[in-house]
């Protein structure tokens, strides 16, 4: 192993230049060379590959987004497309990949790495919705986004005597809620993985309200429903005064938090010793503090699951 790329795929999410950083520095630590792809797998099948130098990720570690750019390309998702791939690594004499990403990023590594080529995947994305790690670069900073939206919204709803139903994202995985809901000191947090029950939920908002409660915060994940519908139903059981905040794509970006930055950093030396060992098709993560890999055949057929013990934690304290 002599050159090595990497790239950036998929949603973008807070850490991802960090990691990026790390893939670089630490090849050049070890007297490799680094080739960034930029504009993920659309720019691989493009050739859009230019070197990286020390100086090339200089400044970026505290930033949002990724440098590389990422894009979403559904010709990769053909064996020609991959194969297109594969020439343009070959041309420039790139002998492994990493791919930061999610999921479907994932989908992609594994192609390559089955059709002989290595990769080695890095989890990112703020859903934090990919098995064989705890988690995923970008979550922390998109909980504390959430929060810090969350800390404001509860002074006007105090003031206003008002129900405030945020909504968030996440995809399928209820994590996100679940985290800023219970930092956030939500009274009820809904997500995919459990079932609601509206009658208890009024129940519950209404009591609140008896004994004196100004406000009440409602986290919904949007795996689960969008917040306005959310609200109707609500509005339907109780006939309180709710608003609803769509928190969106500012959840995707921000100044990545020091446990992002960490995350990345060691995620992305890892991959690069993967290669250095010879090894791809795997992907990297962290379990109890340790940094893991993992084949890529089992990430992508293990089902992430959310953590179910914070989400009885946050009923018990929220009532
Ligand atoms: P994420 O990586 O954040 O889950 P996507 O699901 O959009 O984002 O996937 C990013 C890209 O990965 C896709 O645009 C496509 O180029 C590639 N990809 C997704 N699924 C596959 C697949 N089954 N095989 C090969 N490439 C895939």
């Amino acid at each position: 192993m002599k050159r090595i790329g990497v790239l950036t795929s998929g949603g973008d999410s807070p850490g991802m230049n960090a990691a990026i950083r790390a893939v670089v520095r630490k090849a050049i630590y070890h007297n490799l060379e680094v080739f960034g792809v930029f504009g993920g797998y659309s720019g691989l099948i493009a050739g859009n590959i230019k070197k990286l130098e020390l100086g090339s990720v200089g400044d970026i570690i505290h930033r949002g987004g990724t440098m590389l750019y990422s894009a979403r390309c559904e010709e990769f998702k053909t064996k020609e497309g991959q194969q297109k791939g594969i020439e343009q690594l070959k041309t420039k004499g790139i002998d492994g990949l990493v791919v930061i990403g999610g999921d479907g990023s994932y989908h992609g590594a594994r192609a390559l790495s089955e059709q002989g080529y290595p990769c080695i995947g890095i989890p990112g994305t703020i859903d934090n919705d990919i098995a064989g790690t705890q988690y995923t670069i970008g979550f922390d900073t998109a909980v504390n986004t959430v929060i810090d939206a969350v800390d404001k919204i509860r002074d006007t709803a105090t003031s206003h005597e008002r129900t405030f139903i945020i909504e968030v994202m996440g995809r399928n995985a209820g994590d996100i809620a679940l985290w800023a809901g219970l930092a956030g000191g939500a009274e009820t947090i809904i997500i995919p993985e459990e079932k609601y029950n509206m009658d208890e939920i009024a129940e519950r908002l209404i009591k609140g309200h008896e004994r004196g409660k100004r406000h009440s915060i409602i986290m919904v994940a949007e795996g689960v429903t969008t917040g306005m519908e959310f609200a109707k139903e609500l509005e339907e059981a109780t006939n309180f005064d709710t608003r609803v905040s769509v928190l969106g794509h500012m959840q995707r970006g921000g100044s990545p938090s020091a446990f992002d930055r960490v995350l990345a950093s060691r995620f992305g030396s890892r991959a690069v010793e993967l290669l250095l060992e010879g090894k791809g098709g795997r992907a990297v993560g962290i379990e109890n503090n340790v940094v893991v890999d993992h084949d890529l055949n089992e990430i992508l057929s293990t089902k992430h699951t959310v953590d179910l013990g914070i989400y009885k934690l946050s009923k018990e304290l929220s009532i």
